[in-house]
């Protein structure tokens, strides 16, 4: 209820409650390095108007990166880790990227059991094929007060399996970069119409995500979903790094991708930070 927007507002609620603070609309160009550790975090400069000066971020107990394994990488100033570690991070393992496509649909006639989510695969010996598994879901069900009366809003996207090799290069807003569109969302599309045969002619707004938006718009290193760790195959990094003062977390970390994961390395990370005494003392008061 309420969108992905109340997932992040609860988020946003508790940091505040227990007195952190956000900053949004901060980049983060570099972390600072001091005397050997990581003593903060340099922000970029901010545009028009401001007197350039870069903000820097002091950190009392540590720094904590959420960005992707790649991206905090590019974070790190040259000769602040062993070159071996970079290397290791930098060649992780990649999945794909993806197709978005966001509808507002015109609602009137839909069937009142219409479900909320879809998962539509072609071939389930190759589960990793560009294209092949597709999710959608069609959030106003239960939430109808995500779009006006009337109508409703429906996401599909390719899951994690598009090839950022297809859209390098391409300049967004380009008539290529459009023909592209509209030629990689033919699948959801296609897909769709097996749940609205008649979704085509009830969209009144379409918009087209790619490769290109996610690595935009997240800013996460060739748009991708996250490490491609094989639990067969290997473990996923914990939160330390060879840096002091440095922790990560986040979909890069053990132990692994999804919120509730992502969630769960930031609480690693974060205890980590805190000292035994406080553990301590937490659980003293969840006896009481
Ligand atoms: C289409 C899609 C569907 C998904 N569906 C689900 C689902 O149903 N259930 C589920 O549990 N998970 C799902 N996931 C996965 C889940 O969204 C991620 O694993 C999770 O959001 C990762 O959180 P994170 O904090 O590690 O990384 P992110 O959410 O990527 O957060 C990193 C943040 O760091 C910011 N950042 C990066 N570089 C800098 C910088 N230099 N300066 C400042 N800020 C920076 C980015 O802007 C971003 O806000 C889905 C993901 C996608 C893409």
């Amino acid at each position: 209820m309420g969108g992905s927007e109340a997932i992040i507002s609860a988020l946003q609620r508790g940091l505040e409650k227990h007195g952190g603070r956000l900053l949004l609309r901060s980049h983060v160009e570099q972390v600072a390095v001091e005397g050997g550790r990581a003593a903060g975090v340099v922000l970029r400069a901010r545009g028009g108007g401001g007197d350039g000066r870069r903000e820097v971020v002091r950190a009392r107990k540590g720094v904590i990166s959420n960005a992707s394994v790649w991206d905090t990488a590019r974070l790190l100033p040259e000769g602040s880790v062993p070159k071996e570690w970079r290397a290791r991070s930098v060649a992780t393992p990649q999945t794909g990227s993806f197709v978005h496509l966001h509808l507002g649909i015109d609602a009137s006639g839909l069937p009142a059991d219409l479900d909320c989510h879809h998962l539509f695969v072609d071939d389930w010996s190759d589960l990793d094929a560009p294209q092949n598994v597709r999710i959608a879901s069609i959030p106003t069900v239960f939430d109808p007060s995500l779009a006006p009366p009337g109508k409703a809003v429906v996401h599909a996207y390719t899951a994690g399996n598009e090839p950022y090799s297809l859209w390098e290069g391409v300049r967004r807003g380009s008539p290529e970069y459009a023909a592209l569109k509209e030629q990689r969302s033919q699948c959801l599309w296609k897909a769709l119409e097996r749940v609205i045969p008649d979704i085509r002619e009830r969209a009144e707004l379409t918009m087209v995500g790619t490769p290109l938006t996610h690595e935009r718009f997240l800013r996460r290193n060739r748009g991708t979903y996250g490490p491609a760790i094989s639990a067969r195959g290997g473990t996923w990094p914990g939160n330390g790094t060879p840096l002091p003062g440095l922790s990560v977390c986040g979909d890069s970390c053990m132990p692994g991708i999804g919120v509730p994961a992502a969630a769960a390395s930031g609480m690693m990370a974060a205890n980590a930070l805190a000292p035994v005494w406080s553990h301590l003392k937490t659980l003293d008061e969840l006896r009481l």
